[in-house]
């Protein structure tokens, strides 16, 4: 049996896994689908990471990462986890593609989330080259610079005012009239003069060369198409959370959620059901940080090891 099954090998998991082996646990498996890394290995550019002054892209930034945890002696296992189940002696159980069911005493689950991708033609080919979900970690890039951005729920509109605070202008597109941001959020930003709304438009293309985006093509309510020359375009279509790993056979989820589909967690990562923690952008209020990701990780395997030493 492990003593600590880690799901996820973004930057939550990856801290877990160093607290935990450096701090003295021996069988410790990361079970991670991909290489490890998480999400920001898609980022082409990460400048807010305290301590790392220089630019970096994604993959460079976590390259080192993984080295530092495997030298104290964490196992990273590349496949996916379909299921964790609680067992009646209180371990868990980790059912992995392929069959294969793995025991262990505890688990962190820190298997991020997904931004939702909008469906556009160019979305998948610039991603990372000028199309972006995260206006805190991209906007400084388009600094006096036109930006346009995608979607009408509340990130869409808050994010719109961060960037607005950065860029020359902000074009807002959303494919209705209505927003489903909350009133005063829309009312703020159509004050904002920085901020042109363009509704009941949908993007027809997002275009460019190998240096990124060079323009959105938009396709207005009566069939013409307005072309804005802008470097960068921001989608925030909504998020998907990476829970499905946590659902039972019931349909139901083995620990408490949030309406939001993420995981409820105290300060120390706990979820309601003791040994299972959750760290990272899954679990509840996550700011979506690397940084953040990092602290929970570490959270979360200092309350695993506490509560693996309990049961003795
Ligand atoms: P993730 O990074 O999402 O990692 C989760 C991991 O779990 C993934 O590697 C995934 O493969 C794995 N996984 C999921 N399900 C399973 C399964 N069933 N079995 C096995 N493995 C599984 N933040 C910043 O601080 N600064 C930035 O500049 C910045 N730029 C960004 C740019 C982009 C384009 C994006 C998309 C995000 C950016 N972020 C940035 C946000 C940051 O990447 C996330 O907040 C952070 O990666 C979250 O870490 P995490 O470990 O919780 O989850
Ligand atoms: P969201 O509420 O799901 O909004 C997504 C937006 O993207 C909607 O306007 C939607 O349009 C649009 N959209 C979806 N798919 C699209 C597509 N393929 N092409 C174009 N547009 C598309 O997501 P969110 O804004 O990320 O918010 C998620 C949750 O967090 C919500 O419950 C929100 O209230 C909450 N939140 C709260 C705060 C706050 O309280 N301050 C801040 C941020 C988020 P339609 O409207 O037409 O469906």
């Amino acid at each position: 049996m492990l003593d600590l099954a880690i799901i996820g090998g973004g930057p939550a998991g990856l801290s877990a896994g160093l607290y935990a082996t450096r701090g003295g646990l021996k069988n410790v498996v990361m079970f991670e689908k991909g290489m490890p890394g998480g999400q920001i290995t898609s980022s082409s550019e990460i400048e807010n990471y305290p301590g790392v002054a220089q630019v970096m892209d994604g993959i460079s930034f976590m390259a080192p990462w993984s080295e530092q945890c495997m030298r104290f002696g964490l196992k990273h296992e590349m496949v996916g986890v379909e299921k964790v189940i609680k067992n009646s002696d209180n371990s868990f159980t980790i059912k992995i593609e392929g069959g294969k069911e793995v025991q262990a005493k505890a688990v962190i689950v820190c298997t991020g989330s997904q931004p939702r991708r909008a469906g556009f033609k160019g979305e998948d080919e610039f991603f990372g080259k000028g199309v972006s979900t995260c206006a805190t970690c991209d906007g400084f890039f388009y600094k006096n610079k036109e930006v346009a951005l995608l979607g009408g729920g509340d990130t869409a509109l808050e994010e719109a005012q961060y960037l607005a605070n950065i860029c020359s202008k902000v074009y807002v597109i959303h494919r209705r009239d209505e927003f489903r941001a909350a009133p005063s959020t829309v009312e703020k930003a159509k004050k904002n003069e920085k901020i042109e709304f363009i509704t009941s438009a949908v993007i027809d293309e997002v275009y460019g060369d190998n240096s990124g985006v060079c323009g959105v093509k938009v396709k207005l309510k009566d069939g013409s198409i307005r072309d804005l020359k802008v470097p960068g375009i921001f989608t925030f279509v909504g998020l998907d959370v990476r829970n499905e790993i946590l659902k039972q056979d019931d349909e139901k989820f083995l620990c408490a959620m949030e309406n939001t589909g993420q995981v409820s967690v105290d300060l120390k990562m706990q979820t309601n059901v003791p040994g299972l923690f959750a760290a990272g952008d899954l679990r509840k209020d996550a700011p979506k940080q690397v940084i953040c990701a990092a602290g929970d990780g570490a959270i979360a395997a200092l309350s695993a090891m506490a509560y693996i030493e309990s049961l003795h």
